[in-house]
């Protein structure tokens, strides 16, 4: 039996990695999609010891000590994962730990060779203008990216209301969540760059052509 395709997607916060996730879902279809951003805003709704320090952690943009991603998502997988069905990681790996837990992991599963490593690469002072400048819709709660023609956006696209900016996108919490990429996952892009398993894609460009370039590179 062939083994399905399966996606992990790097990138700096606000490089749009989640939204190209979710393309690429539509796209083929028949994948299983964990997103560690969802795994820990979840873990945090609970009422355990954990939880609670989580939800510090999530309100201060930093990140919770390395092991407790990777044991969150591989439960999820562990859980859910069907023999025939692919999956795409958003948000993980971060580190080269990280990223080595995931190497065995897809030993185990037999799927190293069928996982591509997706860089959505943006520059750091993109990221910085795209985290401080996106908005929030107030009424819906959809978040607009700061890119391309959402830019002129005046209203929410889906329900006309008032687009407001996010109270966690303060400077220094951008700061650090970019900090934490430049620290801990720019050696795990070189990992995967040493071994000639990363697809990086130019993130400066709008939604649809970061997602051709995508499709392209895995032809
Ligand atoms: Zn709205």
């Amino acid at each position: 039996m062939n083994k399905p395709f399966n996606f992990t997607f790097i990138g700096r916060s606000g490089s749009g990695k989640g939204t190209q996730a979710k393309l690429l879902m539509k796209h083929f279809g028949n994948l299983f999609y964990v997103s560690t951003g969802d795994l820990f805003r979840d873990l945090s709704k609970a009422d355990t010891d954990t939880s609670i320090r989580i939800q510090k952690i999530l309100k201060q943009g930093g990140l919770p000590f390395d092991d407790l991603s990777s044991t969150l998502w591989m439960h999820e997988l562990a859980y859910n994962l069907k023999e025939n069905e692919g999956f795409i990681l958003d948000g993980a790996p971060r580190r080269v730990n990280e990223a080595q837990t995931l190497d065995r992991f897809l030993d185990f599963l037999e799927r190293k060779e069928t996982t591509f490593n997706l860089l959505v690469d943006i520059s750091r002072e993109e990221a910085f203008n795209r985290l401080s400048k996106r908005r929030l819709c107030k009424k819906c709660g959809r978040l607009i990216p700061w890119v391309g023609e959402f830019k002129e956006l005046k209203v929410c696209d889906k329900c006309g209301g008032e687009l407001i900016t996010r109270a966690d996108d303060s400077p220094e919490a951008i700061k650090s969540r970019l900090d934490y990429y430049e620290e801990r996952v720019v050696p795990t892009v070189k990992y995967y760059e040493e071994q000639s398993r990363l697809l990086k894609i130019n993130g400066e460009q709008s939604i649809e052509d970061v997602f051709k370039d995508i499709l392209k590179a895995l032809k």
